[in-house]
């Protein structure tokens, strides 16, 4: 797919105040510095669409994006940031849970992970919460230039390791550099073929 356009529409903190759920939408969530807004650019060729965070955690919004007027990409607030206060961690935990399981229109959520850590208990278990309510999903291992070949297929044979008792079979995974364009096409190419359906 080709980007012709990437437009800013509409940041909130609640699902309901999103715009009308008359477009495919695809959402992208994950730890906070994960690699995020960078792949959101990377994938848009937008170097500041959504901004690269020099304060973790701090946006807590659903932000909307409209893509070749025809749909939309949301960025997600990140989940864990050990520096947001509890109280802030619960508030969005509800808006990202609502969102997720309210929006009619989210085809597909894109679950970001940094490939260069060990499988973490955090995105682990929101995987699981995701498979347990049905929520269509992918993972995307992120920064995957910091790593080898073979250091690449080590990090996905751990989370297949982690996750055979729980998942019959690994949800769809993608590896990612925004350094490099690593799985550019891939990933855009995945989202056309959804718009397809
Ligand atoms: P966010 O908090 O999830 O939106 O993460 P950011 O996109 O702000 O990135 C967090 C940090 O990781 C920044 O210092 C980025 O430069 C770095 N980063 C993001 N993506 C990549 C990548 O693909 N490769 C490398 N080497 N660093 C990255």
């Amino acid at each position: 797919m080709e980007i012709k356009s990437a437009n800013f529409v509409i940041s909130n903190t609640d699902v309901k105040k999103c715009p009308d759920p008359d477009r495919h939408e695809y959402a992208f969530i994950g730890r906070s510095n994960v690699g995020k807004s960078s792949l959101i650019n990377m994938l848009t060729n937008y170097s500041k669409l959504a901004k690269t965070s020099s304060s973790p955690g701090k946006t807590q919004l659903i932000n909307h994006f409209l893509i070749n007027d025809e749909w939309y990409l949301v960025d997600l607030p990140g989940y864990g940031y050990a520096r947001t206060s509890k109280s802030q961690r619960g508030q969005f935990s509800s808006m990202i849970k609502n969102y997720i399981l309210k929006r009619e229109s989210m085809v597909c959520l894109f679950v970001l992970i940094d490939s260069r850590h060990d499988p973490l208990k955090i995105d682990l278990d929101f995987m699981e919460w995701l498979g347990e309510n049905g929520v269509p999903f992918v993972m995307v291992f992120t920064k995957a230039d910091k790593l080898t070949t073979t250091e690449r297929m080590n990090c996905i044979a751990k989370y297949q390791e982690k996750m055979k008792d729980t998942w019959e079979s690994m949800p769809m995974a993608f590896i990612t550099s925004a350094e490099t364009k690593l799985g550019r096409v891939e990933l855009l190419s995945y989202i056309s073929e959804l718009n397809r359906l």
